[in-house]
């Protein structure tokens, strides 16, 4: 019996996990599989009873069950339950546990680019699932938090988290939001292939002197509005690194592992220049 990994999301297709964890198992020689698996919102609980069988030794979570798999598993850890969300469920004692390694995987993935935070202000652009991790993480190492979003009651359902100043999604809102950010954040899907001429940046809106920029989009490899901010004469990331560090710690729950972070990263490369070609 063969041990296997799988990723619970709808759709899966476009993930780069597969290629990223197989190159990982591999790479320590370890003979398991991960599998992306198309899950409909009406099949979520038999996709988690899978998961309980031996064979299976965890899973990702995606899109759109993040939230919806909370009820369904046997425990959360502090993390999980702060953001309210899971992109990873790992066993201990027969258990189904599920974790959210987005926080720390942002975290060290600005620390990696020397992104200082404490005391700082960050703007989070968008409010969903990864913009609760981004919360999470930068008021965890002491940055004030502002959000700017289309629902403004969906940016002010992010205070159970944190004090978050709210903004709207617009030049002037943009505008006053950012002023003395140190760092930005889209936490939208705006810009992502096949929308490269996107960005949550609105024309005519300056960029706040001396930000970085950080767009958890990582598809394309560079995104228009990390263009955007370059051109601005800022510092820019795009959501590859935390891709990888979110992998990472994912694969260290359920393996007990030291994951091989370079091969990973590798593999993301080259499957992202796969998936676009
Ligand atoms: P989500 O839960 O669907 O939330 C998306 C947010 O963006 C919502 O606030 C949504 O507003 C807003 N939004 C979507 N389209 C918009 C538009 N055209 N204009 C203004 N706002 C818009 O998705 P998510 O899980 O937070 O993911 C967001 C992005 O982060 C995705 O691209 C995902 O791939 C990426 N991500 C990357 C990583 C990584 O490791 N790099 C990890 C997690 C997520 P409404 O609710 O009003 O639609």
């Amino acid at each position: 019996m063969s041990t296997f990994v799988t990723l619970i999301g709808y759709p899966v297709s476009h993930s780069l996990s597969p290629a990223m964890h197989n190159a990982a198992f591999d790479s320590i020689g370890l003979d398991w599989r991960y599998k992306a698996v198309p899950v409909e919102p009406g099949r979520l609980v038999d996709a988690v009873n899978r998961v309980r069988q031996p064979d299976c030794a965890g899973a990702n979570v995606t899109v759109p069950h993040k939230q919806a798999v909370v009820p369904l598993l046997d425990g959360l850890t502090p993390v999980a339950e702060a953001i309210g969300a899971v992109n990873t469920v790992f066993k201990r004692d027969g258990k189904l546990i599920g974790h959210n390694t987005d926080a720390a995987g942002l975290l060290a993935d600005l620390y990696a680019h020397d992104v200082a935070l404490a005391h700082r202000t960050v703007l989070i652009i968008g409010a969903g699932g990864a913009a609760r991790a981004v919360v999470a993480a930068c008021a965890g190492v002491g940055a004030r938090l502002r959000v700017a979003a289309r629902r403004r009651e969906q940016a002010e359902s992010l205070r159970n988290l944190a004090d978050v100043e709210v903004f709207d999604l617009t030049p002037l809102g943009v505008m006053q939001a950012s002023d003395g950010c140190a760092l930005i954040v889209n936490a939208t899907p705006i810009g992502m292939t096949p929308n490269i001429n996107r960005s949550p940046w609105l024309a005519g809106t300056l960029f706040p002197l001396d930000a970085f920029a950080y767009d958890l989009v990582y598809n394309p490899p560079d995104t228009l509005f990390t263009q955007q901010a370059r051109a601005a004469g800022l510092r820019a990331a795009t959501g590859l690194g935390m891709l990888v560090e979110q992998g990472a710690l994912a694969f260290e729950l359920w393996t007990g592992q030291s994951a091989p972070r370079d091969r990973m990263r590798q593999a993301a490369e080259m499957e992202l220049m796969v998936v676009n070609f």
